[in-house]
């Protein structure tokens, strides 16, 4: 992996156990764990940047690290900046993506315990007030655990390709991979994406086990199963920022 992967993957993951912070130097600020093996630089959704010193790290060493690394840091201020505000926190009366639209998360008629509805599906949440956005993903990935091997295998069967696994993960940067074994991983929030888009990417990943790459042959093999795989790329480049990918 490289530096800027990892440095991608850190934005959305701060290090767990970090020391107390000494203070801030030129709008960083620095932190020692004794568990990480390097460098990283991450910024909070706060907006904080903070710069991980591992455990026989030095100041001075992340300093650099932090130099070597503004174009990075000006990058995800920038991305961060154009997320909306409050974006992160969902309430009754946040719309979030789901099924494919911009659903409001409402208030489900009174039970014994709370439940919020969006559209036609409601999920329990221990309160309606805080943030509903961990119950709810939670929720979500559990559908996702069942609805998208479900689907996999449906469209295994559609095409004849052979898939000994599905696999559905919490990835953070990318909808779905796979291996030469044979083993389909894909994202949970496909369960967010419209159905068009949840098939692409499953067809992709299956044509993928007949072309381990993206060749002409590859994409011509996508065109056969899922003539409408540009629609389904396009809107995942406008759209994939509202799953905070
Ligand atoms: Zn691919």
């Amino acid at each position: 992996m490289s530096a800027e992967q990892q440095n991608l993957f850190s934005l959305f993951d701060p290090a767990p156990g970090v020391h107390k912070a000494p203070p801030a130097t030129g709008g960083i600020v620095f932190e020692r764990s004794h568990r990480a093996r390097n460098y990283r630089l991450t910024l909070r959704r706060d907006g904080t940047a903070v710069a991980v010193i591992p455990a026989r790290g030095s100041v001075r060493e992340a300093e650099r690290f932090v130099a070597q690394h503004t174009d990075w840091l000006a990058r995800a201020r920038a991305r961060q900046a154009r997320r909306p505000r409050g974006a992160d926190i969902w309430t009754l009366g946040t719309h979030v993506l789901w099924r494919g639209e911009m659903t409001e998360i409402r208030q489900a008629a009174a039970g014994e315990r709370p439940q919020v509805c969006l559209a036609a599906d409601v999920f329990r949440v221990p309160a309606f007030d805080g943030d509903l956005r961990p119950t709810l993903e939670a929720h979500f990935a559990r559908r996702g655990k069942i609805e998208l091997p479900a689907r996999t295998w449906e469209l295994s069967a559609v095409t004849g390709v052979e898939v000994k696994q599905v696999t559905v993960r919490n990835q953070r940067s990318r909808w779905g991979s796979c291996s030469a074994n044979g083993t389909i991983s894909l994202n949970w929030r496909l369960v967010q994406t419209p159905d068009f888009v949840r098939d692409y990417i499953i067809y992709h990943e299956l044509m993928h086990l007949r072309e381990m790459n993206h060749s002409a042959r590859f994409w011509a093999r996508v065109e056969e199963v899922c003539p409408g795989w540009r629609e389904a790329e396009k809107w995942i480049k406008r759209n994939g920022s509202l799953l905070g990918l």
